[in-house]
């Protein structure tokens, strides 16, 4: 933005400025659109590249020459046709691996992850109560997978956070579950493992991961709502993440819906969070059980599944009011889908229709959007990790430029995720 303005300054040099960056946009688009066509169809042939995404063949060669240079692509394996030349297949390489972890309260998973979304290692590591003790046990896990992998080929490190990021900064500014102080969680990695480090909160994970590995192909207006030990959400607005100004888009969970109600760990009082995470069922159920033992999440969700009524009775009320809180991110987006992923989604056939109600019945006008389920938490968390660290190259969903390839804009529809 500096830049241009400095050339704006001097007559007629914004204009060849402006031409100069919408021809670097150009080839960027076309090689984000190339590289998701080999990631979706592979293996597949130049020819049949071309025809998909309308580029010239010369266009597509010259491209696919530079992602087989930057080794984001490997060729091998020839079609067999009867007659002519016989054209190789081109493929995403996946010896280029990323170390990921996904970090929660009082845990990490870490893990490899490669361009196509496969997990290769994963483990759990024990958290302290302060990033200064926590962050050399990832490294240390992380620099043992790598040390366990010395045919593949390290590109990165991505890190989910329960918190939101200063995309500026690439520090924690808000992370009330985590509890952590500030620490430079990007610089001591980075200085460790001399590997690039790209942080990301957990939602805009989760919903990187749908857009990259999942199945949202012509979704351009989505929220993605995770629901754990709080609630977080990610914005896809006009088919892009929402950031906002510090990163702090979509706190949506610190939204008071009740201020009689109980403290949340922001400080205020009766946020949506408060009623509709994990933790508060866990509240609901030792005030319906008052005297019995505390229970795990995990456990109280076991409980619903073997039909234990209060347990049901207790995530029951959560889903109630996670469907009252969605009235706000409709009311304030108006989305298509809303993706929800967390801890009450293994008993979904219970209380997904409860949700579906609630938000059936405080629409101001129009269907509701769609509910739909991600991937596992985890998983969609480590492969959202993964996306983090290889969207640098391209900054595809966050840097407020959106394509369509040839062939679906045509049908009217969809953006494609980029690989890279
Ligand atoms: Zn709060």
């Amino acid at each position: 933005m500096r830049k241009a303005s400095r050339k704006q300054s001097q007559p007629g040099a914004g204009l060849a400025y402006a031409q100069l960056a919408s021809s670097e946009i150009a080839r960027d688009i076309n090689r984000d659109i190339i590289l998701e066509l080999i990631r979706s169809r592979q293996p597949v042939a130049r020819a049949d590249l071309s025809r998909l995404s309308g580029l010239q063949p010369s266009t597509v060669s010259s491209i696919v020459e530079q992602l087989l240079k930057e080794r984001w692509i490997t060729e091998g394996g020839a079609v067999c046709r009867p007659r002519g030349r016989r054209p190789t297949l081109l493929s995403l390489n996946d010896t280029l691996v990323m170390l990921v972890a996904d970090v929660r309260p009082n845990r990490a998973i870490v893990a490899v992850v490669d361009l196509n979304g496969r997990i290769l290692a994963r483990q759990d590591v024990v958290l302290m109560s302060d990033p200064q003790r926590s962050v050399p046990r990832i490294v240390g896990t992380m620099e043992d997978m790598r040390l366990r992998h010395p045919s593949h080929t390290f590109e990165g490190v991505g890190i989910s956070l329960p918190g939101r990021i200063d995309p500026i900064t690439h520090r924690l500014v808000m992370a009330p579950n985590l509890r952590w102080g500030d620490f430079d969680i990007k610089g001591e990695i980075e200085r460790s493992l001399k590997l690039p480090v790209e942080l990301n909160n957990a939602a805009n994970a989760s919903l990187l991961s749908e857009l990259w590995f999942g199945r949202m192909d012509g979704v351009r207006n989505a929220v993605l709502v995770t629901i754990v030990e709080g609630i977080g959400t990610a914005i896809l607005a006009n088919g892009q993440i929402l950031s906002g100004l510090g990163g702090l888009a979509g706190e949506f969970g610190h939204v008071p819906i009740d201020p009689a109600g109980p403290r949340c760990t922001c400080g205020q009082c009766g946020c949506w969070e408060v009623f509709a995470s994990s933790r508060a069922a866990l509240r609901f159920y030792a005030e319906f059980n008052p005297g019995a033992a505390p229970v795990t999440i995990q456990d109280l969700m076991q409980l619903t599944a073997e039909g234990d009524k209060k347990a049901i009775a207790a995530v029951s009320l959560q889903a109630q009011y996670i469907g009252r809180g969605l009235r706000l991110i409709t009311a304030a987006l108006s989305p298509e889908v809303i993706l929800i992923t967390g801890d009450l989604t293994s008993s979904w056939h219970i209380f997904g229709p409860i949700i579906e109600k609630e938000l059936r019945d405080s629409m101001l006008a129009g269907p509701p959007p769609a509910l739909a389920l991600t991937t596992d938490v985890e998983l969609s968390r480590l492969r959202g990790a993964a996306a983090t660290a290889l969207q640098r190259h391209s900054g595809y969903h966050t840097s407020g430029r959106s394509v369509e390839t040839g062939r679906r804009r045509s049908a009217g529809t969809a953006q494609t995720p980029a690989m890279a």
